[in-house]
């Protein structure tokens, strides 16, 4: 007897729903993707009871016919592609032709629309698949979707739904997302009566970031461009002092499509090697353009991830525009200490997205306002260190040498109400401008030596300002860059009296296994008995004091990593091993050449990516004495 039997279209519908409806802030996306299709310039997003209740999404773009307003329910029913060859480079954020029929095929449906040029709108009813009433009726043009009821008729489904508060703040998410990928588009998002963002649709995404992210987010933010065989990159990435716990806010678009990359995410994050505490991730919203037939974006129904056909051009652009925002960052931080003012100027509204536990998430609900403390708390609790709008990195380190494939472009915009309204928006075509030469090759004002304070932290003042330079920290990290430039030879020290040491059997694995590494990097390591370890040299930096304590850390540190990573966590023991340190008497010259070299900008961060410096401007002190306002 047969045993197939073809599944009811309907069957077939809810299907395919379950993929692309996981849950309501699916909803919001695909109708809110569906608003910028359509042209919209004004898009309003309302949600109620976590969005399973109630989603309405209302635009100011082209409308529908009244045939259209019926058959978009379809399964496969789009305007946007028409046969196979549209596959090969889609520009729209929708092709599928089946989020309209998922949606409806899972919930209670109302459409209203009305094309500019009609006289009167259409207005459709649709009730788990079936249109229930369609009818000629009154409305603004533009489209109105209200969706009530999600996974009504699949308890299943329902029964896998979070908290109405998880799932309102995942809605807000989602939405944030696709906003934040179209700084031209106003997009305003209501939860439970309450505004939680509104973009003004300016077209620049600094714009648009601090509608989304809050003013302390967007201001901490580095502008990052650049270029690479046809693939631009524009946008903007935190400072590695400005690291968060998560990688909730990193934000990447494809030609203004939101999408998760793991391969962007590293790209991103390889930028920053060496100068984020480990733990730490860097925050970014980059805009990635290029030809729509170089990105296949019908990788998943949901259309959050793209495959790209050279996923290596794609990377090398991420990566050197985020190195070279971040080499041409200062690096040191000016201190505010007026936290009240701060709060102050902080706009009301949203400030919260989800945590990220993963993309699929669990959220903790995090204020994104509250800047994430970029070191551990307790080492400068007082210091609050935003970077103040208008307050342009020097370009006084070392120089960036591009790849030769790579251009970096114009030195851009920094973010900030009062900068140049260069356009961030991807989708608008942007003038390559020849770099202003600025740059004169004066002398740095003189570096006087004030002192140190606390046998921790060198003073300096430079023209008007104050630098505080942590002296391990910065010694920390002119050793580690030593000892890194590959074309150095480590030199060795042969301790006077070798060292025994019992490291236990797991270390014991470990310093066999990395024998080799261990010994290009100055070590010499003897075995002696079963269990013992002679140690004979150390790296000539090193303090030999620290022999044990050192190779204790270096063997926790090397169970995991390999390669150049295992590499540099070697290094970056010994460089804290052979730095000076808080408490140590230091001798004046010594703190000089630290503070100047910190000054010069070729120390930014310590191995760990904690600060090394922290200034503080006259203007700021005149302004706490009462000097000026
Ligand atoms: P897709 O976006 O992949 O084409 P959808 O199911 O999301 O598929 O939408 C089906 C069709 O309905 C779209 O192709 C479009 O023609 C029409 N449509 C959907 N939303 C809107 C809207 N907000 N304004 C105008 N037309 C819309
Ligand atoms: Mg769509």
């Amino acid at each position: 007897m047969a045993v197939i039997n073809i599944l009811s279209p309907h069957v077939a519908d809810m299907i395919a729903a379950g993929e692309v409806v996981e849950r309501p802030g699916s909803v919001v996306k695909e109708l809110l993707e569906n608003a910028l299709d359509a042209g919209a310039r004004n898009v309003t997003v309302e949600l109620s009871g976590g969005g399973t209740t109630f989603i309405r999404v209302t635009d100011d773009g082209c409308g529908m016919a009244a045939d259209d307003a019926g058959n978009c329910f379809l399964r496969h029913a789009t305007s946007k592609l028409h046969d196979e060859r549209g596959l090969e480079a889609i520009e729209t954020m929708g092709f599928r032709g089946e989020a309209l029929a998922a949606i409806a095929a899972v919930s209670r449906v109302e459409l209203l629309t009305r094309r500019a040029g009609d006289g009167e709108g259409t207005y459709v009813s649709v009730t788990g698949g079936e249109i229930q009433d369609m009818r000629a009726a009154g409305c603004p043009k533009g489209t109105t979707f209200t969706v009530r009821d999600i996974f009504y008729n699949t308890p299943a489904r329902l029964k896998f739904m979070k908290s109405d508060r998880a799932e309102g703040s995942w809605c807000v998410q989602q939405a944030a997302r696709v906003a934040l990928g179209r700084p031209d588009v106003s997009v305003r998002c209501v939860k439970d009566g309450k505004e939680e963002f509104f973009t003004p649709g300016d077209g620049r995404a600094e714009s648009a970031m601090y509608a989304i992210l809050g003013r302390a987010a967007a201001l901490s933010m580095l502008p990052a461009e650049g270029e690479n065989e046809g693939v631009t990159v524009s946008g903007f990435i935190s400072s590695p002092a400005a690291g968060r716990g998560s990688r909730a806010m990193q934000f990447f678009f494809v030609n203004g499509r939101t999408i998760r990359s793991q391969s962007l995410q590293a790209a991103l994050e390889q930028a920053y090697k060496n100068t984020l505490m480990v733990g730490r991730f860097p925050a970014c919203a980059l805009y990635v353009t290029l030809s729509p037939g170089a990105v296949d974006v019908n990788v998943h129904p949901t259309k959050n991830e793209v495959k790209f056909s050279s996923e290596k051009r794609v990377f090398d652009a991420v990566y050197y525009s985020a190195l070279s925002a971040l080499q041409g960052e200062r690096g040191t931080l000016e201190m505010d200490l007026s936290r009240s003012t701060e709060k102050k100027l902080a706009p009301a509204g949203y400030g919260k997205l989800a945590g990220d536990k993963g993309d699929a998430g669990e959220q903790t609900a995090m204020d994104l306002r509250t800047p994430a403390p970029a070191y551990g708390a307790a080492s400068v609790p007082a210091v609050h260190v935003p970077r103040p709008a208008g307050i342009r990195p020097r370009q006084s380190g070392p120089a960036f040498t591009p790849s030769k494939a790579y251009r970096p472009r114009p030195q851009p915009v920094q973010p900030g109400p009062a900068a140049d309204p260069a356009p961030a928006n991807t989708a608008q075509p942007r003038a390559e401008k020849p770099a202003p030469r600025t740059e004169s090759v004066s002398e740095p004002a003189p570096l006087r030596l004030v002192g140190e304070l606390l046998r921790t932290y060198i003073v300096a003042e430079q023209a008007d300002r104050v630098l505080l330079i942590d002296k391990h920290a910065a010694h920390e990290r002119m050793i580690f860059d030593r000892l890194k430039a590959r074309d150095r030879q480590i030199m060795s020290q042969t301790l006077l009296t070798p060292q025994t040491w019992r490291p236990g059997p797991e270390a014991l694995e470990t310093l066999t296994t990395n024998g080799p590494l261990l010994e290009e990097l100055g070590f010499a390591l003897e075995s002696y008995g079963d269990e013992d370890v002679i140690v004979r040299a150390v790296p000539d930096a090193m303090d030999p004091g620290q022999t044990v304590a050192a190779l204790e850390e270096i063997c926790e540190k090397l169970k995991t990593g390999a390669g150049d990573l295992a590499r540099d966590s070697v290094l970056q023991t010994v460089a804290c091993k052979a730095a000076i340190k808080a408490g140590w008497d230091t001798d004046r010259a010594e703190l000089l050449a630290l503070a100047e070299k910190v000054a010069a900008g070729e120390i930014r961060y310590c191995p760990h990516g904690r600060p090394v410096c922290v200034t503080l401007t006259k203007k700021e002190l005149d302004r706490q004495f009462g000097r000026i306002k």
